[in-house]
């Protein structure tokens, strides 16, 4: 799908090396919109909302936190370990307010599978329904976050 020039422009901060090393996009060459649009069929097809996901990302992390920097078990069957960094990132959406560095883990020992992401990630897809670009080390497919979370 064509995009406009404000998506133009988030699609450039995005990039590798502009805000953060890695960038959010990996290495998917798709505009920014059809990233957006196909993760929000895939959410929808799952009778579920953005909201709903980010809420449960932020229950995993803030059960982390609490055990900031060990491994802590939740419902029997999760592992999370939480990790604050030094510093801060701003949104690549432009607006205002900036994000802890921050890398939360969350194995679900069921089916021996992972997720990884940060505050940012949480934002990203609350507000903007942006799972990141595939090929991203901080992709969250909306399929898999539902899986290890076992959202419903
Ligand atoms: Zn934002």
């Amino acid at each position: 799908m064509k995009q406009d020039l404000y998506y133009t422009k988030v699609q450039q901060r995005m990039k590798k090396g502009v805000l953060v090393l890695d960038g959010f996009l990996g290495n998917d060459k798709r505009n920014l919109i059809d990233i957006i649009n196909e993760d929000n069929e895939t959410v929808k097809r799952l009778g579920l909302t953005h909201i709903i996901i980010a809420e449960k990302l932020d229950e995993f992390r803030e059960v982390g936190l609490k055990a900031l920097e060990e491994s802590v078990i939740y419902k029997d069957h999760f592992e999370i370990k939480a990790e604050i960094f030094r510093g801060k990132l701003p949104c690549p959406f432009g607006e205002k307010g900036i994000y802890q560095k921050s890398e939360i883990t969350v194995i679900n020992k069921k089916i021996n599978e992972q997720i990884k992401y940060s505050d940012l990630s949480i934002h990203l897809i609350k507000e903007h329904g942006f799972y990141q670009g595939i090929g991203s080390p901080y992709r969250l497919d909306p399929k898999k976050v539902v899986r290890v979370l076992e959202i419903s």
